[in-house]
């Protein structure tokens, strides 16, 4: 009895040692990778602070977003819908906390997502903006909504279609439909580099089609690009917001998604 109850203590007072030697981490590398992002502000002239950072947690626990909630976080991209449904119904009593959805969607999960999403980053198809567009009313009309879903779209740099993405008139069309769609909000574009391209030259070719998109849809201020391997080339090519999990979180146990 004795032993157990002590036993349990001790389990307590280690589980606590993990938590602070996991805060201490992520203080570090949160407060380095703000450092770098300011850097690379700086070095492309660009006003620090002008790019936003959403620390990407997919694959991690609950606990390790609590921790960067408590470090003053509000918004988190995931990119696996079960897991995320999951983690925001774990965190619902964290007030201001907001979820973006920044992986392949499948268009059975637009419902879903669109009930807890602030924005989805990879809408790149009709049908997956058609489903996204009717998840997010029946959100706003149940009530566990009261927003309209930010939408970017994703841009196709090197025409792979397995990859995911648009160009060319389909991104015009798509980009058409989402800022005629009364439930969405069209917000911008966001893009993945192909492994075999140099990233100045994909965030070149990203920055000019987003120039164009933005002489029909000003609104769509949002540009995405860059991740921990990256984000140098993409603020130099006008990224307004980076998408960052390693460098932050530290390496995936699964690098396939
Ligand atoms: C996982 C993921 C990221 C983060 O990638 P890192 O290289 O770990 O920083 C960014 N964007 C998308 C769409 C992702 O799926």
């Amino acid at each position: 009895m004795i032993e157990s109850s002590a036993a349990a203590a001790g389990s307590d007072a280690a589980q606590v040692t993990v938590r602070e030697d996991r805060t201490a981490q992520l203080s570090a590398s949160l407060s380095a990778l703000v450092q770098r992002i300011d850097a690379a502000c700086a070095a492309a002239g660009r006003e620090p602070g002008s790019v936003r950072l959403l620390p990407v947690t997919k694959f991690f626990p609950a606990s390790d977003i609590e921790i960067l909630y408590n470090l003053g976080r509000r918004e988190f991209g995931e990119s696996r819908e079960q897991e995320a449904g999951d983690k925001v119904a774990q965190l619902s009593q964290l007030s201001q906390i907001r979820w973006e959805f920044i992986g392949r969607l499948q268009r059975n999960k637009a419902k879903a997502v669109a009930r807890w999403a602030d924005t989805v980053y990879s809408v790149d198809s009709d049908r997956l903006a058609t489903a996204l567009e009717a998840g997010t009313r029946a959100a706003l009309d149940d009530g566990s909504r009261d927003t309209p879903l930010r939408v970017l779209l994703q841009v196709s740099l090197d025409a792979d279609p397995t990859r995911g993405g648009v160009r060319d008139q389909a991104l015009r069309a798509l980009a058409d439909q989402v800022a005629g769609a009364e439930s969405l909000q069209l917000a911008g574009l966001m893009a993945i580099p192909p492994l075999d391209v140099e990233p100045d030259a994909a965030f070149e070719q990203l920055a000019r089609i987003h120039t164009a998109l933005l002489r029909e849809h000003p609104q769509a201020s949002v540009l995405s690009a860059g991740m921990s391997g990256d984000l140098e080339a993409a603020v130099r090519h006008g990224s307004t917001c980076v998408r960052v999990g390693t460098a932050l979180m530290g390496a995936r146990p699964i690098t396939s998604a």
